[in-house]
């Protein structure tokens, strides 16, 4: 766990995907970047074109130039964890828990997915909740789950 530039705090994870690649996730914020993130660079281009307005807003430049999202947290059968608001100044992290597909359901989905996110289950939390919210859809219990 490494220092987070944009909140400060000292649970940012960082993880090396490849010999060039390096992720940084943080738990207390819920930012991400990763070196590839790199201000003016393709990737920036591309996910700010891809992004809601207000990621734009949100987005933090570091002192690297590297370009930090708030993160949004997708595990299939668990739920998910992603920023709902409408401005920089009235957002919200919110939380939705994967329900199974039911019998009746299941021509509506593709073959092999057997869960999907239950938007009745939202739940909200502040933005320093970010932790909160990952607890919400068990997240840190995944590994355990995966090992089964
Ligand atoms: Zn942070």
């Amino acid at each position: 766990m490494s220092i987070c530039p944009h909140c400060g705090g000292n649970a940012c994870y960082e993880q090396q995907v490849s010999e060039e690649v390096t992720t940084s996730f943080c738990f207390g914020c819920g930012y991400t970047t990763s070196t590839l993130m790199t201000q003016g660079g393709d990737l920036v281009q591309k996910a700010l074109g891809a992004s809601p307005e207000l990621y734009k807003d949100l987005m933090f430049v570091d002192e690297n130039s590297k370009v930090w999202f708030p993160a949004i947290v997708t595990l299939p059968k668990k739920g998910m964890v992603f920023l709902d608001g409408t401005s920089k100044d009235s957002w919200r992290w919110a939380s939705a828990l994967a329900v199974e597909i039911s019998e009746e359901e299941k021509a509506k989905f593709s073959k092999d997915q057997t869960h999907k996110m239950d938007m009745k289950s939202i739940s909200h939390f502040e933005k320093e909740d970010f932790m909160e919210a990952l607890y919400a859809i068990k997240f840190f219990d995944v590994e355990v789950v995966e090992s089964e």
